[in-house]
């Protein structure tokens, strides 16, 4: 199988040294082992992801160096495919509607949490796991519902254990080409389409993945326990699971992520400044140990 690998940023802010880290790491790869390398616009938030951000992330990324081939996928563009799929996990049951605000959620928690002296689980990105048996959920007759997975449901029917073949630097006493065990009910009933868009990240990075042939998901450690997540829903959908490497992060002095809502440092004012393409590799600290874990051996991808 011909190795493909891709950078998928969200055009929802300027593209900053993290992403260099990334969309390097994913094109110099793709050279090493001999493999493509395709972009793929992550755009479903239409209007935070404007055209004229869109036309400066492929400018910077033509200015680091970094050639991909075409057609870019642009995700707006593909909102029927990801109703189709949403359908069809709608037909085996596996999500369900769901009418809750965010304010919802909130209120049943910390009534649950007052009472009980307990703190309520959050999910890894921070947020309170879904207390579906809390809430009563209302008819909706606006179709302003958003669709969670039925993640009890859903581990019930897909026992197999769940695994994902980790080619990171995870850390200093880990080999590499770890196998790891997924865990995706530490997400609780995730949304899979939100009220105001018909998808969400997880579901169409999973069909989008498959549908681009992408066999190295190359993309930072933040993305770590989303893959517990994707490897259930490629199971789910029948979609094949490629190898995984989630890359080491940039931080700034602090210590702390670089992010576009910290206001981190953009290409663009970094080139405004004179900076180089070389000068960046310095300040991203690239080095050729990065690619050490590229070998033309990889291990197989996992059958779904
Ligand atoms: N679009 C995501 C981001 O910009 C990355 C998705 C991925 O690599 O899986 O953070």
């Amino acid at each position: 199988m011909q190795p493909t690998f891709r950078f998928a940023p969200s055009p929802n802010g300027a593209l900053h040294l993290g992403h260099a880290l990334s969309a390097l790491l994913n094109f110099e790869a793709a050279r090493r082992i001999g493999g493509s390398f395709l972009l793929r616009i992550e755009d479903i938030d239409t209007i935070r992801c404007t055209d004229d951000k869109i036309a400066q992330m492929l400018d910077d990324l033509d200015w680091l160096g970094i050639r991909w081939e075409e057609p870019v996928m642009r995700q707006s563009g593909r909102f029927a495919v990801y109703a189709g799929q949403l359908e069809a996990l709608k037909q085996q049951g596996f999500v369900y509607p769901s009418t809750a605000s965010r304010k919802d959620i909130q209120t049943a928690v910390t009534n649950w949490q007052n009472k009980t002296g307990k703190d309520w689980p959050r999910d890894p990105d921070g947020a309170f796991l879904y207390p579906r048996a809390m809430l009563s959920e209302k008819e909706s007759d606006k179709g302003d519902v958003a669709w969670r997975v039925d993640m009890q449901k859903a581990r019930q029917q897909h026992t197999a254990p769940l695994i994902w073949q980790e080619n990171g630097p995870l850390s200093p006493f880990y080999p590499r080409c770890a196998s790891i065990d997924a865990m995706p009910a530490v997400w609780g009933d995730v949304i899979l389409a939100r009220k105001d868009c018909p998808t969400s990240y997880h579901l169409s990075v999973v069909i989008d993945d498959a549908t681009q042939g992408i066999t190295h998901i190359v993309r930072g450690q933040d993305l770590y326990a989303a893959t517990s997540l994707h490897r259930l829903l490629q199971t789910m959908l029948g979609l094949p699971a490629p190898v995984y490497h989630h890359h080491r992060l940039l931080t700034d002095i602090g210590g702390q992520k670089l992010s576009k809502s910290r206001q981190s440092l953009s290409l663009k004012a970094l080139r405004q400044d004179g900076v180089t393409p070389n000068q960046i590799r310095s300040l991203i600290r690239w080095s050729d140990a990065d690619l050490e874990a590229f070998t033309s051996k990889e291990p197989a991808a996992i059958a779904p």
